[in-house]
């Protein structure tokens, strides 16, 4: 069975001192289950901290983002190598605000997708619909094109260990969550498409998050779908104890 792995995605959002009271809390009490992954995807100015920080423990740190180049004259650029050198383990490629405010395509997040496991980070690929496209009945069809591009030959064993985050545009930030069974419900086209595109077996493998305003009061019910295997949450990873509250209901 696969794992539940729960992501907190703290965008542009505290300074050092709180980054560190943060993960010093989470460590503490991190629940020890092993069955659920926690990650905390932390701006770029906290990870060698936070690396230092959950050494030897459950908790793993991720980038929210990176450049697909491993080194050159791309400023303001962070590169694979420099996560990986760090102990970073996890990257958020592709999240709906990158592709909004930063251009980020299909084709980037491929070339991301097949640079982190070039340099052994594991990707969390960020797929997700517009209020417009989902009420023209093109959320199937937008899903399906952002998975087949984004994963594009990537091979069987790396779409395997890939994690798909599925967050409808419309859930970010807005405290609307999609209904656990219409979430659901995208998470096993997207289950479905992976198989198509490569193997049963693959696509058992895969895990599948929902993110869009997930919080303690409705992860629960997310987490019992049949194709839901955690969240990748914003909002609700700010804080110790939300985070936390989370993790265990993994
Ligand atoms: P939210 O953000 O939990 O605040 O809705 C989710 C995300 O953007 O990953």
């Amino acid at each position: 069975m696969r794992n539940k792995v729960i992501a907190g995605n703290w965008k542009m959002n505290k300074i050092l001192a709180e980054a560190n009271q943060f993960t010093d809390d989470v460590v503490k009490k991190v629940p020890s289950n092993d069955n659920v992954e926690s990650i905390i995807c932390a701006p770029f100015p906290f990870l060698t901290s936070l690396v230092e920080k959950t050494k030897g423990t459950k908790v793993k740190i991720g980038a929210q983002n990176m450049h697909y180049e491993e080194k050159g004259a791309f400023t303001g650029e962070v590169s694979p190598v420099m996560l990986k050198d760090l102990g970073v383990t996890h990257v958020v490629i592709g999240h709906s605000e990158r592709r909004e405010h930063f251009a980020e395509t299909d084709e980037t997040v491929n070339k991301k997708a097949h640079a982190a496991f070039k340099h052994g980070l594991t990707p969390i690929v960020c797929v997700g619909e517009t209020l417009e496209q989902r009420e023209a009945n093109e959320t199937m069809d937008h899903i399906e094109k952002q998975i087949r591009k984004g994963l594009e030959g990537l091979s069987d064993e790396q779409v395997a260990s890939t994690i798909v985050a599925y967050e409808p545009i419309w859930a970010i930030g807005t405290g609307k969550t999609a209904s656990s069974e219409d979430a659901n419900e995208v998470c096993t086209h997207i289950r479905n498409v992976i198989k198509e595109a490569t193997s049963e077996d693959t696509a058992e493998k895969v895990v599948i998050q929902y993110g869009g305003s997930v919080k303690p009061a409705n992860i629960d019910e997310l987490l019992t779908q049949s194709d839901i295997d955690g969240a990748l949450v914003g909002g609700a990873s700010l804080e110790a104890e939300s985070f936390l509250a989370l993790v265990e209901a993994g």
